[in-house]
């Protein structure tokens, strides 16, 4: 296996590698736009935004006029999701022309096309008209395209390889990638996400919608996963939860006496205490330290992966966190069958 590089209109992606959510209508976003705090989007390679939230933003027209770029203060690439997720929860849904023409105008590197997830417990029918709906949106978002530079990455859903195969096969050539969404209900079964992926793997970029902890990060980099999106960096500070450097597993702070070892920036000037104030800035700070965390160990993958150590490296973090294991076993199990 070995490092790839996504090229976009704002630079190159190294993968595998994991782009941070930013969450436009959460509370902390203006402190990180007024740069108050270095931004999870100039930290990581890239970030993904989702439309969902971009729409609650007061701030989405201004994202039209100057552009995503100009409005976060960023020159890394940026993600667009349609959001599917968030508004299939709110039982809503948008327009694909819509959603491709906010994107293609607000100057993202990469367009995410509008889905219907699917959930375990839908009818077979309805299951195979959410797929349907899906399938002819991204067909519909590549006709429509203009902006040569954006790139344009199908959503795809399926919880067994039979369907996420029939899904690609009906989806027209020209994408520039796939992203494999309704995972999170399945997120901790190994067996099914890596079974998933796999289906779905190509010779096109993967991207893989909200990954939530370290399990399935390195296995699925080690099943060849091209990026990953996650805001678990930031869920976890507003449930003041630490991500342990060592284990990799989550803290809760107001649990702890003293916290481990972290040579990371923020722990450099700020300890325990600080991070348990009920404020914004701790939030932040709590966040910052646990994306540093999650962007170590992605350096660390494709360090790896160069130097074909990888699997060495996977396992001896499972020797602190049996998940990290487990998950892996599985994913070498599928890649070598
Ligand atoms: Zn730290």
């Amino acid at each position: 296996m070995q490092c790839k590089k996504i090229k976009t209109a704002h630079g190159i992606i190294e993968t595998p590698a994991l782009l941070p959510v930013s969450a436009a209508s959460y509370g902390v976003w203006d402190l990180w736009i007024e740069k108050k705090f270095p931004a999870p989007w100039d930290l990581a390679q890239g970030t993904v935004l989702s439309l969902y939230h971009i729409l609650q933003y007061r701030k989405k027209e201004e994202i039209l006029e100057k552009g995503i770029h100009k409005v976060l203060k960023t020159k890394k690439p940026v993600v667009i999701d349609s959001g599917g997720f968030q508004f299939m929860k709110k039982n809503a849904e948008l327009e694909e022309e819509f959603v491709l023409g906010y994107q293609e105008r607000s100057g993202c590197d990469i367009g995410m096309t509008f889905d219907y997830p699917i959930l375990p417990d839908l009818s077979p029918e309805e299951k195979e008209n959410r797929m349907k709906k899906s399938i002819y949106n991204s067909n519909l978002a590549l006709k429509l395209k203009k902006n040569k530079k954006m790139l344009l990455y199908s959503a795809v859903h399926g919880h067994n390889p039979e369907d996420i195969k029939k899904y690609i096969k009906n989806l027209d050539d020209g994408f520039d990638g796939y992203a494999v969404g309704s995972l999170v209900p399945k997120k901790r079964d190994y067996n099914m996400l890596i079974n998933v992926i796999s289906a779905a793997k190509n010779e096109k970029p993967l991207h893989v919608f909200g990954i939530t902890g370290f399990p399935a990060l390195f296995a699925l980099s080690y099943m060849g996963v091209e990026t990953f999106d996650s805001w678990t960096y930031l869920v976890a500070a507003a449930f003041k939860e630490y991500i342990d450097p060592e284990t990799l597993k989550r803290l809760r702070l107001r649990r702890v006496k003293e916290l481990p070892e972290c040579e990371c920036p923020i722990c450099r000037d700020y300890g325990l205490n600080d991070f348990l104030q009920s404020t914004s800035e701790a939030e932040i700070l709590l966040a910052l330290h646990n994306l540093s965390i999650f962007l170590e160990e992605m350096k660390n993958v494709r360090e790896k992966i160069r130097e074909n150590e990888l699997e060495s490296y996977i396992l001896k973090k499972g020797e602190k966190n049996l998940s990290i294991k487990k998950a892996f076993m599985i994913a070498r199990k599928y890649k070598g069958s």
